[in-house]
């Protein structure tokens, strides 16, 4: 049995698995996401991800006139 490249979990054989030599769709798009220079991220970024209510961010304050280049022609 093929081994994932990726994870190095057993595959399963090409006929019932569409991401081989992967063992998983996800696994074939880390490797795809490899041979693109790592821009690209498997999307298992969950919903909740949110957990910064009520950290306070100073970046918003510390703007220095950045965008104000723009002209009201
Ligand atoms: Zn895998």
């Amino acid at each position: 049995m093929a081994k994932c490249p990726v994870c190095g979990k057993p595959s399963a054989a090409r006929a019932v698995n569409e991401a081989f030599p992967f063992c998983s769709e996800r696994c074939r798009l880390v490797d795809l996401g490899k041979w693109l220079g790592e821009e690209y991220r498997v999307p298992v970024h969950s919903p909740d991800e949110e957990e910064d209510g009520g950290q306070p961010r100073g970046d918003q304050d510390d703007r220095r006139g950045e965008g104000d280049d723009h002209h009201d022609t």
